[in-house]
């Protein structure tokens, strides 16, 4: 079993330290860990982790999950503040807890409790385009209150779909054939304080299931949970759907929807062989991904099919 990573297009810092964690025949919980924590500390990557977009408040509040395909079990946080390294966090309330998924102020505590790296994420440049955001929409009065004012009026003026998303998606098979899914992800930019996307919502953001295939999603958050779409792609391929039809059949569910705001989504999949398929949907602009399978020289980075919504 040669092995493969499909990730997504901010995933790059991180494919080297992967591709070589699957080459030395480590487990693909462990690559999908070890590809995204250098995505997470990379401050360039504007849409996870250190560096990731502000909350409404000016507080960076990320997300992450992770999921082991063969046994199901899987470990997610949200809105966790003050730590550098969701995925991991993530990873350990798989291990350590008998719950998936801790939320806020548990998911912090729970990080001091295991000695998870903590630190500074919000970096002067992301709270310099929040305060410009700010003064882009808020008038100067409410401005002077901030944060004391509602801010529903403004969350919905957050639904840009240039600065709305990002995430990292990993999806692993490794040289053993264990298959694993892990996204991190700081969400929606300038989102109402407490929101979760897609990415810590196992089924919506992710999902793996070494029978079947392993899915997923970076984009609107809001509707992938809203079609359960990460989930729905393993089950059409358990119903014998190929992984392109996979896709296919989940790209509907989504253009089935309701959408009230604008933005796309891009699924990632790989079936229980390997194969892989990108697709994305609604997005104005080309979607790059990156793979790596035995026999290349260096990870790859492609282009996803489109579709319109
Ligand atoms: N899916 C992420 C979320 O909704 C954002 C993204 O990938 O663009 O939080």
């Amino acid at each position: 079993m040669p092995g493969i990573i499909l990730a997504n297009s901010a995933a790059g810092v991180g494919m080297r330290a992967a591709v070589k964690a699957l080459q030395s025949g480590r487990h693909a919980l462990d690559v999908v860990e070890t590809g995204i924590r250098p995505v997470e500390l990379d401050p360039t990557v504007r849409s996870v982790g250190v560096g990731g977009w502000p909350n409404l408040l000016g507080q960076v509040e990320l997300d992450g999950s992770i999921m082991d395909g063969r046994t199901l079990r899987t470990g997610a946080v949200g809105a966790l503040q003050g730590y550098l390294h969701p995925i991991s966090v993530a990873r350990q309330v798989m291990e350590r807890l008998p719950h998936v998924f801790l939320v806020g102020e548990g998911a912090a505590r729970f990080a001091a409790e295991i000695g998870a790296e903590a630190g500074p994420t919000l970096t002067a440049e992301a709270q310099q385009e929040w305060k410009a955001w700010l003064a882009k929409h808020v008038p100067d009065e409410a401005r002077a209150h901030w944060p004391h004012e509602g801010l529903i009026e403004w969350a919905r003026l957050t639904a840009d779909p240039e600065t709305a998303g990002g995430t990292t998606t990993w999806l692993v098979k490794d040289a053993a054939g264990e298959l694993a899914a892990g996204v991190s992800t700081c969400g929606w930019a300038f989102k109402y304080p407490g929101r979760l996307g897609d990415s810590p919502v196992i089924g919506a953001g992710s999902y793996a299931d070494v029978r079947y295939g392993a899915a997923a999603c970076t984009g609107m958050g809001e509707l992938t949970i809203r079609a359960g779409t990460a989930r729905a792609v393993v089950l059409y391929m358990k119903m014998g759907m190929s992984v392109e039809e996979a896709c296919r059949e989940a790209v509907g569910d989504l253009r089935a929807l309701t959408r009230l705001w604008r933005g796309g989504v891009t699924l990632h999949a790989i079936d229980a062989q390997g194969r892989p398929h990108v697709v994305s949907i609604g997005r104005g602009h080309t979607v790059k991904y990156w793979i790596w399978t035995a026999g290349m020289v260096a990870p790859e980075e492609r282009a996803a099919a489109i579709e319109l919504w």
